[in-house]
């Protein structure tokens, strides 16, 4: 339990422990030659790191002449725990140091259920991944919340898929309950780091992962740091105001462009097609399932329903315009698409790539690879333990 509370004592040993997660097992040299540390020193701060506890020695490194060097790792019963909260269902997954998925679990939950009913979850969830993998302390945990989140406070302000929810204490309740120092985010930046780190946008300085989901958002990842804004709310793109008159929106207004185009809005559109009998397949699929949701919309655009197509077109359209926007706005290097209604897969990447390079200065976009998610539903897991690691690997002050 004490050896849990060790930190780096200094900023050298912080970022050494950053550079270890990042890379996996590196020589003293190479860590002196990308710090810029000589090598006495180097291995004064590895010997520290290694009797906290927090690096271990991983066997010899390949000579680069002179004097052989060890290679360095991060301890390896290092365990961080990644919860990322979603509109429907809660994923909580055990990490190791360099934050390789060791367990996960997925459980269907409302997210309306409220904030109770949703904590007991995910503890009930993290208890038994420690339970089973026989680890009954981890260092931190992070999570990320469907909704506007403030980070310094820890809690959700004004969620609009959250009744319950608002000014919760989520960080300081968890942390009670499970034992250890939390961080709360927004489940978008996590995703962001999440494909920043083993994913889509492995090492990518600058760039936009948006989320399509039950609702819409932005993670804003400037100079390798998510940019949160003032208040936390950076990012929150699906309540762009699109047109004057729309359906409504989850947050009380019209005219949203997740009011148009999302994993709620598509179920929506699909359901009512399929009622006024303009889409057969959309039909059978109701009748079949007794409702219809994003992925039925895929499955039918894919066998070539033309209603389906239309609302993958349309939706993609929508999209690319706020998309072409943000691209003009802050020139990222890449542009990331994930969320559950990624899976509707090249046809909307397709309408959504068209718009962008239409619309956007030929500048911003000569470069701008626009590409689905490689980690699919692990990237909240995955940035979640990269941002609990966060909370281990600083220096003091
Ligand atoms: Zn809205």
């Amino acid at each position: 339990m004490k050896r849990l509370a060790a930190r780096p004592e200094n900023r050298h040993q912080a970022q050494i422990l950053s550079l270890l997660r990042d890379e996996g097992a590196m020589s003293r040299a190479e860590l002196g030659d990308v710090i810029g540390l000589s090598r006495t020193k180097v291995a004064l701060e590895v010997d520290r790191l290694t009797a906290l506890g927090l690096t271990e020695n991983a066997g010899p490194a390949v000579s680069r002449g002179g004097r052989r060097s060890t290679l360095v790792r991060l301890a390896q019963d290092m365990r961080f725990l990644g919860i990322d909260i979603g509109a429907t269902s809660v994923d909580v997954a055990l990490v190791d140091g360099e934050l390789r998925i060791l367990s996960h679990v997925s459980q269907a939950c409302d997210v309306r259920s409220g904030p109770r009913a949703v904590l007991d979850t995910v503890v009930a969830l993290a208890g038994k991944l420690r339970a089973d993998a026989g680890v009954p302390d981890v260092y931190a945990a992070a999570v990320g919340l469907p909704g506007p989140v403030s980070f310094k406070d820890g809690a959700p302000v004004v969620p609009p898929l959250m009744p319950g929810w608002h000014h919760v204490p989520i960080r300081d309740l968890l942390s009670q309950e499970l034992g250890c120092p939390v961080t709360v985010d927004n489940d978008v930046n996590i995703m962001a780091m999440g494909e920043r780190q083993t994913g889509a946008a492995r090492g990518a300085e600058d760039f936009l992962f948006i989320k399509i989901g039950t609702g819409i958002g932005c993670g804003i990842v400037l100079g390798g740091r998510v940019h949160r804004g003032v208040s936390g709310s950076a990012g929150d793109i699906g309540h762009i105001r699109v047109e004057d008159y729309g359906p409504a929106c989850a947050c009380g207004r019209t005219g949203c462009l997740e009011a148009f185009f999302s994993g709620a809005a598509l179920a929506r559109d699909a359901t009512l097609a399929a009622k006024a009998s303009r889409s057969t397949h959309l039909a059978d699929l109701l009748s079949a399932n007794g409702r219809l949701s994003a992925i039925d919309v895929g499955l039918a655009a894919a066998a070539g329903d033309p209603v389906a197509v239309e609302l993958v077109r349309e939706g993609g359209r929508r999209v690319g315009q706020v998309i072409a926007g943000l691209v003009s706005f802050c020139n990222p290097a890449l542009v990331v698409i994930g969320g559950g209604v990624a899976g509707l897969g090249h046809a909307l990447l397709a309408e959504i790539r068209g718009v962008v390079y239409r619309r956007s200065l030929p500048l911003a976009t000569e470069n701008l690879p626009i590409v689905l998610s490689e980690l699919g539903a692990t990237a909240g897991v995955v940035g979640a333990g990269r941002l609990a690691s966060e909370i281990v690997f600083v220096a003091p002050g």
